[in-house]
């Protein structure tokens, strides 16, 4: 069996979305041996902080929360994508997934880009191939419940708060209640086309979101 970690290591100083409704990661050491005898530390996240998973109550008023995403969803065979090939901004189009999707029927796709190598560097959230806005419904359709990428989201960067569009594949999959698993890393070391998923969120009652271990079983 081998097991390969999924996700970005949570620390100060780390990426964060740079708006003002993404907070920036502060880690405070409280109990001190020598001291209180024990180490104990603060840590302030976000509830999109690294690897994280997006519950429909993100985009959609009123949508389910990370508390009420069942489990079954979030353990279980995923199919792996391989577009490492796209280019900075590149546009994913329809008939690129269906090319590598083939006949298959997945509950759970993770879309690699290996984009997860620009992690921390200034282009992270700028220059991240991404899906064409017609990818959604096609997907919906596909019959996906789980979108999982090692870029910051499925959406242009072109498309944000402030932008033409505001995140439509986003409101596409959210309202659909298809989560998306976000800032993957280490999507190369997996050999397989299909693999056991976990990805385990904090059970955050009313959550939008939450920071998630990732790890993918090969047997
Ligand atoms: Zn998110």
């Amino acid at each position: 069996m081998k097991i390969t970690d999924l996700s970005h290591p949570i620390h100060e100083g780390m990426t964060t979305f740079p708006v003002s409704w993404h907070p920036m990661v502060e880690i405070t050491q409280m109990g001190r041996h020598g001291v209180e005898a024990r180490e104990t530390r603060k840590v302030l996240l976000g509830t999109h902080t690294g690897t994280h998973l997006d519950a429909p109550s993100h985009f959609i008023e009123g949508g389910s929360t990370i508390d009420q995403i069942p489990l079954d969803l979030l353990v279980g065979e995923a199919l792996l994508i391989d577009l490492s090939y796209a280019k900075p901004n590149q546009e994913i189009q329809v008939a690129e997934l269906e090319k590598l999707i083939g006949a298959e029927r997945p509950k759970r796709l993770v879309l690699r880009f290996d984009w997860s190598d620009h992690w921390g560097k200034t282009d992270f959230y700028s220059g991240q191939p991404f899906l064409s806005e017609a990818c959604g419904p096609w997907l919906v359709n596909l019959g996906i419940k789980l979108l999982g990428l090692d870029t910051p989201q499925a959406d242009s960067p072109f498309h944000g708060r402030g932008c033409d569009k505001d995140s439509p594949l986003h409101k596409i999959f959210l309202s659909q209640g298809i989560i998306q698993l976000e800032y993957l890393t280490n999507l190369k070391k997996i050999s397989s086309r299909k693999f056991e998923l976990v990805a385990l969120p904090l059970n955050i009652l009313q959550g939008d979101g939450s920071p998630c271990r990732c790890i993918a079983i090969e047997r």
